[in-house]
């Protein structure tokens, strides 16, 4: 059974319950080798706290230790207490080119040592196999799927998907292992990408797998044991990793780094403070492969804890971004992830942390993509004759442009909007995540320039303002005077309000929203809206925190009203109803139906089967998330309407 406990995108932080005990993901599981122990799985489990380790049962099957494996167990052979996940070996009769024991034989063999975590035998694809090949593979992987799960016992049983570098097949293998009952999904066949340092293809083969396969079970990234690609690899929703490379590195004299690996030979510093190498020498780290080993194990458990800290505290995107300088293969994949924004846009949350820019890549970040396709699909602009096209500046804007503002809108009937890095603002939501959040340079790079003016010229081409001028100082005053005398008809605290509604829950939702005499009640500290009331009733509030809306149960009745199902809501069943109504959360196994267009920390109404108003609160999950978890909170209820 698989947890979900804090996110990031498709990134996620988790708990893994087996039969011997509970995995914290992200993990990496070492591969231990029992016929050649270079750290001792006592030692892995004492002073390098791994949850979780890997063996090869198809080594373990063909070698002299078979009959004392299937005597004691795994667990009592290699002297390791928590979980062990085995290997069937098709990577290595892949290798050798050999098949010399079957699915049956292995999955059952598997079972036998009591395996927490047993592998099919899987049909491994090359990257440049064929696509009638790699169609054969995925047909023959999952009828071995098939296979193992009636034979695994109660062992788990992990479910590889094959397909090559066809997109197509990918998915329609992961589909087809959905259906199957594992207890984990591996992505194979990628180490010959990671050997070649093809990060674009990488990129795609995760991401055409994870849209087929489902959200409550975890992920295993089958031979990505360089913690390079870490980062990367949680972001598109991967929860295991396991590792032979911190001893196959040491045995060829190679040191992981974050950013790649050293040669040993080369060491003149030990720039490396782990408690291998906290009072080494260079020499020390040449000749004692073991002091190496752990130095390279080390170093990967280090990447993937500053990976689930960055999920904590919203910070995976950077994190990515950062690591992805450190080879130019690595940027072609955190570029490739571009043409994926519509996809990995479903995962993110409505706001999260701050938008720190590294390069132009970040300005493609699906939050930034959202909000560029929210600002033409959802905004609805202020009753005024002549658009102002501001410069870029510092955040909030209407604190920077204050002084101009107050000018303007007393001599001209104008509106304003930023020429901003991640797309066009009106200055009405400035005070939005990721707007306000974010962090830019003062000097950009072309690239960004260039999209700066595509993101403006799609917002102009609405035709929202009847005349449009760029603002260039006393000149533009002038001009405005003459052309839209004022004063402005607009007030800029309830067009703020009205225009972060829209944002946040579509086009009408402000008509709905606000429908009566509106009070805005604002802080008296730093004059920003704070409470919404509509005819008396306390409907929305707005966070400091991000500029967007929670939700009060009136304002979820007006949202109930003015939008038919299956907009904003989630549908629970009568089990659940009650306790709902009286303001407990709603947990996944519950929920029956959810809108499509729900995203993590959005507001949601919580509906019965009748669509009676439940509760209101915000979302934790997605609608595909919410259908597949039997475990774990969906939506927080702020108010239940039995309380009210
Ligand atoms: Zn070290």
């Amino acid at each position: 059974m698989f947890e979900m406990r804090e996110r990031a995108g498709l990134g996620r932080t988790g708990r893994l319950t087996t039969h011997h005990g509970v995995v914290e993901t992200p993990a990496l599981m070492p591969v231990v080798n029992p016929s050649n122990l270079v750290i001792h799985p006592k030692d892995l489990a004492g002073r390098f706290k791994v949850d979780i380790i890997m063996t090869n049962a198809y080594i373990i099957h063909r070698s002299e230790l078979r009959d004392r494996a299937l005597k004691e167990g795994i667990h009592r052979l290699l002297e390791f207490e928590g979980p062990i996940m085995t290997d069937s070996g098709a990577f290595q009769q892949h290798v050798y080119g050999r098949v010399d024991i079957s699915n049956e034989e292995i999955v059952k063999f598997q079972a036998a040592l009591g395996s927490d975590l047993g592998s099919v035998l899987d049909i491994f694809s090359e990257p440049d196999d064929s696509r009638e090949s790699c169609q054969a593979a995925v047909d023959g992987t999952l009828a071995r799927c098939r296979e193992g799960a009636a034979l695994k016992g109660k062992m788990g049983l992990v479910g590889v998907v094959q397909g090559g570098l066809f997109p197509d097949l990918r998915q329609k293998c992961a589909e087809g292992l959905s259906q199957i009952p594992l207890a984990a999904q591996a992505i194979g066949g990628v180490v010959p990408l990671l050997e070649s340092y093809r990060f674009a293809d990488l990129v795609e083969v995760i991401v055409a797998s994870r849209k087929g396969l489902r959200p409550d079970r975890p992920i295993h990234l089958f031979g990505a044991g360089h913690p390079i690609t870490f980062g990367l690899a949680v972001l598109l929703g991967c929860d295991l990793f396991d590792s032979a490379s911190y001893a196959k590195y040491a045995q060829d004299g190679r040191m992981i780094t974050p950013w790649g690996t050293t040669r040993v030979r080369n060491l003149k510093h030990v720039a490396c403070s782990c408690p291998a190498c906290f009072d080494a020498t260079p020499r020390n780290l040449r000749e004692d492969l073991g002091r190496l080993a752990e130095h390279n194990l080390y170093a990967s458990l280090q990447e993937l804890k500053e990976v689930k800290q960055a999920i904590h505290e919203g910070s995976l995107w950077e994190h990515v971004e950062r690591r992805s300088r450190a080879h130019p293969r690595l940027l072609e994949g955190l570029k490739a992830l571009r043409k994926h924004a519509e996809f990995l846009e479903r995962y993110e949350k409505l706001s999260d942390g701050s938008l720190f820019y590294t390069g132009p890549e970040s300005i493609w970040r699906p939050v930034a993509w959202r909000y560029r396709r929210r600002i033409l699909e959802r905004y609805k602009p202020p009753e005024a004759q002549t658009l102002v096209i501001l410069d870029e500046a510092s955040r909030p804007y209407t604190r920077h442009y204050a002084a101009l503002l107050r000018e303007l809108l007393d001599k001209a009937n104008a509106h304003f909007v930023v020429k901003s890095v991640l797309g066009p603002v009106p200055i009405e939501l400035d005070e939005i995540y990721p707007i306000a959040q974010s962090v830019v340079p003062r000097e950009l790079d072309v690239e960004t320039l260039e999209a700066m003016e595509i993101f403006l010229r799609d917002f102009l081409r609405l035709g929202h303002f009847s005349f449009g001028l760029v603002w260039e100082g006393d000149e533009t005053v002038a001009k405005l005077a003459s052309r839209s005398p004022g004063p402005s008809p607009v007030d800029l605290d309830l067009t703020r309000a009205g225009a972060v509604a829209d944002y946040q829950f579509g086009p009408g939702a402000s008509d709905a929203l606000f429908a009566g005499e509106v009070e805005l009640v604002k802080s008296r500290r730093t004059r920003r809206i704070r409470n919404v009331y509509v005819g008396g009733e306390h409907i929305l509030s707005m966070r400091a925190r991000d500029g967007l809306y929670t939700l009060k149960l009136a304002g979820g009745r007006r949202l109930h009203d003015a939008f038919p199902p299956p907009r904003h809501r989630v549908l629970v069943d009568e089990e659940s109803a009650p306790f709902n109504r009286e303001g407990k959360n709603v947990f996944a196994k519950f929920v029956e139906e959810c809108d499509e267009e729900v995203r993590p920390w959005d507001e949601v109404l919580v509906v019965d089967g009748s669509d009676d108003l439940l509760a209101v609160g915000r979302a934790v999950m997605n609608r595909e998330e919410m259908m597949a978890f039997q475990k774990g909170v969906a939506v927080k209820v702020r108010e239940g309407s039995a309380l009210v």
